[in-house]
């Protein structure tokens, strides 16, 4: 994947984290980080309490940012396919 800003080549990898991951709305720490409490509220991985949770994201050191293409629902590790 392409850096977005600068053109260069992003490298590959992953965050991870205990708890479930999600982008939350607002400027302010909330007291729970569960996407399903706040409306808008984007699972990038859902929780898993055996496995943790993680997500593909990609890294651009040259402009030090980090992008999560959350539109594949793949980046998210503990995404099962629906047979
Ligand atoms: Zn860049």
């Amino acid at each position: 994947m392409k850096c977005p800003y600068c053109s260069k080549e992003m490298e590959k990898g992953l965050i991870q984290s205990p708890q479930e991951l999600a982008w939350l709305e607002g400027e302010k720490k909330h007291m729970i980080s569960r996407a399903s409490v706040y409306e808008g509220s984007v699972i990038l991985s859902r929780f898993s309490y055996f496995k943790g949770s993680a997500v593909t994201a990609f890294l651009c050191r040259n402009c030090k940012k980090v992008l999560v293409d959350y539109a594949d629902p793949a980046s998210d590790f503990n995404y099962r396919k629906k047979n």
